[in-house]
């Protein structure tokens, strides 16, 4: 008999497990949490967990809406999602009319460039094609300005020649739950869509991201657009997560120092064992999105007990201090756990000083990947 084909996963150096399940569970919190539909946010590669992966489970969710960043997102997410929708949040960029138009992609319109742009194409094909329409409440970011929207209304057939589906616009804030900022877009929107309902009478609404869902069902107008939420970030500022987590990274280890005489961990040597200790030398890096302000400040655990990184995180390694596990517990070809229950995405992002998203857009190339999905589209 031939042995069976290692899955690499007993060698790899580090093992990302991504738990689509989870993340079908916390599309169907968010969608029945939703006054009206729920599209699917999967820019910068799902958040780093895997934007075909990811839209293809959430399609068979149900889910008809996707938003990516990019029109080469959208271009790679269209065969994981059927004919779902797929809106480019980054815009139509000048030239792409017809890539667009080939992957059945839809652009959120975000000047009046854009717009303009967009209705020649429809005239161009001799028909309005689909669009969002974005208008900037406060982030000054993409979308039109308060004035762009005040020229625009002032045309009857600005929004002529375009097929809109929604209006949109984006929290700052949407995490604060007690933020005024919420209030004061909400109520800059209602203005821009008072002004701009009459020009495309059968367009809806769309404002609330993750946080705006928790904000409460005025926030939810037609569509709501999380991103974060799916993938486990907690969408609130409150304590308690309402969201499941969705990764686990196990980390190997692959060699345990025993220290006796005082000495130092690491480059830069700012890390000094002053008396006996072990350290265990896990395969995971700064390359690998390990992020470097984690130096001798994040926490891995080894079981149930917390083993904390000393000394700088290389390129592809970290030390850990074990000296407080047993050593049956902390041996060369163990894993420790880097990111999973007890090393939350969310508190790994406050001990580097950052936030969950940047966590989980960093997880890098190397990392085996292993997907749990009990509604796998090919069985395996
Ligand atoms: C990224 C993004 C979202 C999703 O935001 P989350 O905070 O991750 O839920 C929604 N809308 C727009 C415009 C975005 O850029």
């Amino acid at each position: 008999m031939t042995p069976a084909p290692s899955s690499g996963a007993d060698y790899a150096c580090a093992i990302l497990t991504i738990d689509l399940d989870a993340v079908a569970a916390n599309y169907r919190l968010l969608r029945g949490a939703a006054a009206g539909a729920c599209a699917a946010v999967v820019k910068a590669d799902g958040y780093g967990l895997g934007a075909a992966r990811v839209g293809a489970r959430l399609a068979r969710e149900g889910c008809r809406q996707f938003f990516v960043a990019q029109i080469e997102e959208g271009i790679a997410l269209r065969p994981a999602v059927g004919a779902a929708e797929i809106f480019i949040l980054n815009g139509l960029t000048a030239g792409a009319e017809t890539a667009f138009t080939e992957h059945g992609l839809k652009p959120v319109l975000n000047d009046p460039g854009q717009i303009a742009a967009w209705r020649a194409h429809g005239e161009h094909l001799g028909a309005p094609q689909d669009a969002i329409l974005h208008v900037d409440t406060g982030m000054s970011r993409l979308g039109l300005a308060p004035e762009e929207v005040e020229t625009l209304a002032a045309d009857p057939d600005g929004l002529k020649g375009l097929n809109l589906l929604y209006f949109m616009t984006h929290l700052v804030s949407g995490e604060s739950l007690k933020n005024r900022i919420n209030q004061d877009q909400k109520a800059r929107f209602e203005a821009a869509l008072a002004r701009l309902e009459p020009l495309a009478p059968a367009a809806r609404a769309s404002l609330a991201n993750s946080s705006g869902v928790f904000l409460g069902p005025d926030y939810h107008y037609d569509l709501t657009r999380p991103g974060c939420a799916l993938y486990g970030v907690n969408p609130t500022d409150r304590a308690e997560n309402p969201m499941r987590h969705t990764v686990t990274l196990m980390g190997r280890i692959l060699q345990v120092r025993s220290i006796d005489a005082p000495q130092t961990v690491g480059y830069g040597a700012t890390h000094r064992a002053g008396g006996p200790a072990r350290i265990a030398t896990v395969g995971v890096g700064y390359a690998d999105g390990y992020l470097r302000h984690l130096s001798s400040n994040g926490t891995c655990y080894i079981g149930s007990t917390k083993v904390p990184v000393v000394g700088r995180v290389s390129m592809d390694l970290i030390t850990l201090d074990v000296t407080g596990v047993p050593e049956a517990d902390a041996r060369p070809g163990g894993l420790v756990e880097v990111l999973g229950p007890n090393v939350t995405v969310d508190a790994a992002a406050a001990a580097a000083d950052t936030i969950g998203y940047e966590i989980l857009t960093s997880l890098g190339p190397r990392y085996r990947r292993v997907y749990i999905d009990a509604d796998p589209e090919t069985g395996g």
